[in-house]
């Protein structure tokens, strides 16, 4: 009963926020229509903060002794959801500028090669070191370094941060990792031979720390990097190991974080190399400054147990298969690196892989020409991403393409929300789309239907 002042407290600051929360979402409707189904998505969650709130003032009206305790988890529950739509989100949706909006394309151009077909809305936000909050796997909120808006300096990173959205929808996949962990320390067991009890019970002890250590954050991370170089290739592996050797950490530490140790990262980003990629020049250079980085430090009993190379690869095989089968239609980038002149051409149809490849070959072969022909290679990606963002944005295409039913008004043109860019759809059933001289196929088209985010 001493708690039913903090009780009443809580359920009037909640309708308060509750409200101010709800005028938020309405404002960045109206200023972000894109992001209607997140919109959405926020609101219900405030649908249910207020019947919480109206658990909360029931329990306050009875003040029955055996009542009131039962109001704590209502308590927690109100917190966590106005926490993610107030703390998490509308921050991350407020700041949207113009280096956001680019960075979303570039993620909704990654997540097309990824085939994550089920994907509805990214936030990203340029603010922090690349992290991802997958509250909602279908709309996750991407964070970025600011740099990301004027340079393709650690953009690889951005694929990892897509996988973690793709691990956190399908728990099928951390289920397949961990069983090959249980399985790899099972088999361990049993290799043990004669030895004394003392040995024995210490042996068994590493080896529950070891198969304890690969927890579901941890293998989390380890499928990230995978999924991140099976996509975007060796510039990936690149840009992973560049990134790591800039920081002065023990590539062998088992503590420190949720991460697993850098030595085990970089070792599965390589076997997710498509075979003819190991071999790349700007592939070995980087594995021989990995190597040299991993020579001056010791590799301990702990490492050696937990990380044991059959268990890294049997990881990278199981990884592998799951992508496959969570995401069929996913590309592995496979093209061969490109050499001599063509290497600094930039195509007017090239992909985004395409494009990180080509920059991490110049950036660490011909690193003196690099400045000169990165702002190209932007100019490229922002085509890609305008054309990638706007081709999510189906009002456009069901208002203007679509006069209702199945029956497709087309070929047409027609000037999209910004009045800038001309784009035509040559074939409704392929779904190609082109804006000015670039075309890629569509993402989704909704025939004959509204979207949803127009209604409210
Ligand atoms: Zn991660």
């Amino acid at each position: 009963m001493q708690r039913l002042p903090f009780l009443t407290a809580v359920a009037a600051d909640g309708q308060a926020q509750v409200e101010w929360l709800r005028d938020q979402l309405r404002q960045i409707h109206v200023a972000m229509p894109e992001h209607g189904a997140l919109v959405s998505a926020l609101n219900h969650c405030l649908d249910i903060a207020r019947a919480r709130i109206d658990s909360l003032e029931l329990i306050i009206a009875a003040a029955h002794p055996e009542l009131v305790p039962r109001a704590m988890p209502v308590v927690h529950q109100l917190e966590y959801l106005t926490g993610t739509v107030g703390v998490t989100f509308l921050p991350a949706l407020r700041g949207e500028g113009d280096g956001e909006r680019f960075v979303r394309g570039v993620l909704f151009a990654a997540a097309r090669a990824a085939g994550m077909t089920w994907l509805r809305d990214i936030v990203a936000k340029l603010d922090r070191p690349h992290a991802a909050i997958v509250t909602f796997p279908e709309m996750p909120i991407v964070y970025a370094p600011p740099r990301h808006q004027v340079a393709l300096a650690d953009m690889p990173g951005l694929y990892h941060e897509l996988a973690h959205a793709v691990f956190a929808r399908d728990q099928a996949i951390g289920a397949a990792l961990r069983a090959s962990v249980r399985a790899h320390f099972a088999e361990h067991r049993r290799r043990g031979g004669t030895l004394t009890a003392e040995k024995r019970s210490a042996r068994e002890r590493d080896i529950a720390r070891a198969d304890a250590y690969w927890d579901d954050e941890r293998l989390a991370e380890l499928f990230c990097d995978i999924f991140a170089t099976a996509i975007c290739g060796p510039a990936h592996y690149v840009s992973f190991v560049e990134l790591r050797l800039r920081h002065n950490r023990d590539p062998y530490a088992l503590e420190s974080s949720e991460h697993p140790p850098l030595s085990a990262r970089v070792s599965s980003c390589f076997q997710a190399l498509a075979i003819h990629h190991r071999k790349e020049p700007v592939v070995r250079a980087m594995a021989d400054a990995w190597k040299a980085h991993g020579d001056v430090h010791a590799i301990g009993h702990d490492y050696r147990l937990a990380c044991d190379s059959s268990l890294i690869d049997e990881l990278v095989r199981v990884a592998r298969i799951e992508l496959s089968r969570t995401l069929p239609d996913h590309v592995m980038f496979s093209e061969p690196l490109r050499t001599d002149s063509a290497l600094f051409e930039i195509d007017d149809q090239a992909s985004l892989e395409t494009i990180l490849n080509q920059a991490a070959t110049i950036q660490f072969l011909y690193p003196r020409q690099y400045s000169a022909w990165e702002p190209g290679a932007l100019e490229r990606l922002r085509e890609i991403a305008t054309l990638e963002s706007n081709a999510r944005d189906t009002r456009l295409l069901s208002a203007t393409f679509y006069s209702g039913g199945q029956n497709v008004v087309g070929p047409v043109t027609f000037e999209p929300r910004t009045d800038r860019i001309r784009r035509r759809i040559d074939s409704p059933d392929c779904g190609r789309l082109r804006i000015g001289k670039v075309s890629c196929a569509c993402w989704r088209l909704e025939i004959g239907q509204s979207n949803e985010s127009l209604a409210n």
